[in-house]
């Protein structure tokens, strides 16, 4: 019996030794990768922070305010190149990407922003040259225009739909997917096409999840987005409400407590946000997610998977990571779509699933979300993953481990229960 235990032990120690080489690639580089949450990082947002602080003549109070850092979004090129260090060719892109695209950043994901010329921050938020590649790809390559049956909605599924709240964001990704949307000026949605939009629903009492996004529906006024999320609420069919923010990624202060006490009247409410780098994940960050899954709201990432600021195994590995220590489950990773001056970002899909085979198995499958392909015309989100079913045979199936294992497993018809 001893000798059992000893060699069962033994085996046990062999294969923990044999785990431990899985991840020791990842090991080698983790602590290579900019961390928003690292001290050498902390550090720096603080000093870029102080920076912008004394150019905006502004104060550590003025900087908590969503609504001054709402207001004090840096759009003009001048006060940018004050902040970070831009060649001339970029200064020069920002100008003729500005006549055709809107730009703006908020203070504090400004203070993201290093020197580093390919920083994943400044890729999302600063105009480039690149974006004014418009031959190739489309403006609207999921058809929404054709999915709105009714006020600001967009319906593309059978029991769920989405109410656009607003064209407003804290910050206007150079990636973003709706840029169509986002046009020249801030607009929230008049309240006609609102009230159109809850009459809907109203009469459709299938639809058992809403979904209030935008532009970032945060970015609405407290008593505006309490009116809207009453007025869903209040509908005896719906289910649960669901928001769609990146504020908690480029405005944190956004999440004060008198929002708290607004989303708490009205559970259950999911908030998906949109965390891209483990960059982004800061102390403030953090506070704010705390903050919200603290007073029950449960929170969700979903990533867009973009070249050159997370198609990496490892970088997408670490955010993952970074997001769970914040309570923010990884949900979807995007495969970007080819949105006409966004195609810079496109990576192929071959990236995504490499991403999604290093981490099945390499880490908790909390860590795990899904990839997703949004079929073109509207046609839906379709699931990526890489091939774990070789085979079926009548009563087997022949499966491929996270590992590369190939093993076959018993496959029996399911039988009926008698009692
Ligand atoms: S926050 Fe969302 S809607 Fe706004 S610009 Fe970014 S991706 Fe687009």
């Amino acid at each position: 019996m001893e000798m059992q235990c000893r060699s069962k032990r033994e085996f046990a120690l062999k294969r923990a030794e044999e785990l431990k080489e899985r991840i020791k690639d990842y090991n080698d580089v983790k602590d290579t990768i900019p961390r928003g949450m690292s001290p050498f990082q902390e550090e720096k947002i603080l000093e870029k922070k102080k920076k912008i602080l004394s150019l905006l003549n502004a104060t550590e109070e003025d900087w908590n305010n969503w609504k001054w850092q709402m207001k004090n979004r840096i759009s003009n090129v001048d006060l940018l190149s004050k902040i970070i260090k831009l060649k001339d060719s970029e200064i020069e892109a920002i100008k003729k990407v500005e006549k055709k695209f809107r730009w703006a950043i908020s203070p504090y994901y400004a203070s993201l922003i290093d020197d580093n010329p390919l920083n994943p921050v400044k890729l999302q938020s600063v105009p480039s040259y690149c974006e004014l590649d418009t031959a190739n790809g489309l403006f609207d390559p999921m058809g929404e225009e054709y999915t709105n049956p009714a006020g600001s909605i967009t319906r593309r599924y059978p029991d769920r739909l989405i109410i656009n709240t607003t064209n407003v964001c804290a910050m206007y990704c150079r990636h973003c997917q709706r840029r169509r949307n986002i046009g020249t000026l801030d607009k929230h949605t008049p309240k006609e096409l609102l009230k159109e939009s809850i009459e809907y629903i109203k009469n459709n009492p299938e639809i058992r999840d809403v979904l209030i996004t935008g532009g970032d529906p945060l970015t609405l006024s407290d008593s505006a987005l309490d009116r809207l999320l009453e007025e869903v609420y209040s509908i005896p069919t719906v289910e649960c409400i669901r928001l769609g923010s990146r504020t908690l990624v480029t405005m944190p202060q956004r999440i004060t407590d008198d929002l708290i006490n607004i989303l708490k009247k009205y559970p259950p409410i999911y908030l998906n946000t949109h965390f891209n780098h483990p960059l982004e994940v800061t102390k403030e960050a953090k506070a704010a997610c705390d903050k919200l899954a603290d007073n029950g709201i449960v929170l969700g990432n979903q990533a867009v998977l973009l070249n050159g600021v997370n198609n990496d195994k490892y970088v997408m590995r670490l955010l993952n990571h970074e997001l769970l220590k914040c309570r923010v489950r990884p949900y979807y990773i995007f495969h970007a779509k080819p949105v006409a001056g966004t195609t810079h970002f496109n990576t192929s899909i071959d990236d995504g699933i490499e991403i999604i085979e290093y981490l099945r198995g390499y880490t908790s499958g909390l860590a795990v979300p899904t990839y997703i392909l949004n079929a073109p015309g509207g046609n839906g989100k379709t699931p990526i993953a890489p091939e774990y079913v070789i085979s079926r045979g009548k009563n087997t199936v022949k499966i491929r481990t996270w590992e590369g294992k190939v093993l076959e497993h018993p496959n029996y018809p399911t039988k009926d229960i008698k009692i």
